[in-house]
């Protein structure tokens, strides 16, 4: 197994961690903001490295850059991310198995590596492809996505990539089976769970899965795709989760929502109601009256990524101090939803890491 995850400190299941990856050791758990390159709607994620230096990480998409709609894949592979769009931190490439239903996309888990490879991805996950239901028709799927993550393994070349096995699975008990069988046949930094996202209102669903990967997984990495709203967020670090990629910030700006460490996403003309909770610490905040952030999307984008990010620095903070549980208690204390989420993801932590 490769050696490059060392756990710090850990707080139940919850952990404080380090990622050593081609462009710098990652303090863990960390958040890799979506960074929409490729897109149809074009590049709408600010350049928020350059403001906030501290947030050096992002996700990019090998599938639709594949896609090449923009026509840029050539000078990509050719110069690497890093160096086309300016940016200097650790690049994520998830495999983009995601689109395949949305698209019927169907490249090969080869031509994905070989992307992922070529681009300088300093992470790459393998093919993977997503499952919506709790059907035996969805096996099929299940098994391909472990099929592609033993392929990439073997064919791998690049030995300063990272590596991250892609698993979706709708049970707990299969994935641990999944990722038991993994480590016994391949060579992974990481497991990345995929297909999450349709189960979100069930947290039950959420906490049984993770969990179960956490148990298994043990001193490698866990990574969830595409959840990271500020809520489910502390939810997913209590959890032991080590790292997420969320489109989160962009999408609330979008829709001209602000965050609110505490409270989710509130939309602008509500914000009155919460005057108590407006009290951001954050670059623009400090700099700008909200009149003139409601205004601009990519101001409200920034808000919301930092307001994220800053908040899972607290919570490292309270993981190293052995109060996790108290500190995100009293934050989801008013979120309905999420507190419930929590309190049931304590019991199901009590009865598997007793001690903790
Ligand atoms: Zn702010």
């Amino acid at each position: 197994m490769a050696h490059t995850f060392e756990i710090e400190h850990e707080d139940g299941p919850a952990r404080i961690g380090k990622l050593k990856t081609k462009h710098g050791t990652l303090s863990t758990p960390v958040l890799f903001p979506v960074h929409n390159l490729g897109a149809e709607g074009g590049w709408n994620t600010p350049r928020y490295w350059e403001k906030f230096p501290q947030i050096n990480t992002a996700m990019f998409n090998a599938s639709l850059l594949a896609l090449n709609r923009r026509g840029h894949l050539g000078t990509i592979l050719q110069t690497g991310i890093h160096r086309f769009i300016r940016f200097f931190g650790v690049a994520f490439v998830d495999s983009g198995g995601f689109l395949y239903r949305k698209y019927r996309l169907a490249f090969k888990p080869e031509k994905i590596l070989e992307i992922q490879e070529k681009m300088g991805a300093d992470i790459a996950s393998t093919l993977d492809y997503p499952i919506d239901c709790k059907a035996l028709s969805e096996n099929y799927n299940i098994l391909r996505t472990v099929n592609n993550a033993k392929l990439a393994s073997s064919i791998k070349r690049n030995t300063e990539m990272l590596l991250f096995a892609s698993i979706n699975g709708y049970d707990p008990a299969v994935v641990r089976n999944i990722i038991k069988h993994l480590k016994k046949h391949g060579v992974f930094d990481g497991f990345a769970i995929g297909s999450l996202m349709p189960k979100y209102g069930s947290y039950s669903f959420l906490v049984d899965i993770i969990l179960a990967a956490r148990l298994e997984a043990g001193d490698i990495p866990i990574h969830v795709y595409g959840l990271g709203s500020p809520l489910v967020t502390h939810l997913l670090v209590y959890l032991g989760v080590d790292s997420f990629d969320s489109s989160y910030f962009i999408v609330a700006s979008g829709k001209r929502n602000y965050a609110i460490p505490g409270l989710g996403r509130i939309e602008f003309k509500d914000l009155y109601k919460y005057s108590s909770h407006l009290k951001c610490e954050c670059p623009i905040c400090k700099t700008t009256p909200l009149s003139e952030i409601r205004k601009s999307r990519n101001l409200i984008t920034l808000h919301n990524l930092w307001t994220l990010w800053n908040e899972i620095d607290k919570v490292k903070i309270a993981i190293r101090e052995n109060r996790v549980e108290e500190y995100i208690a009293e934050r989801l204390s008013k979120a309905k939803w999420a507190k419930r989420a929590f309190q049931y993801a304590k019991r199901r932590v009590r009865f598997r890491f007793p001690g903790g």
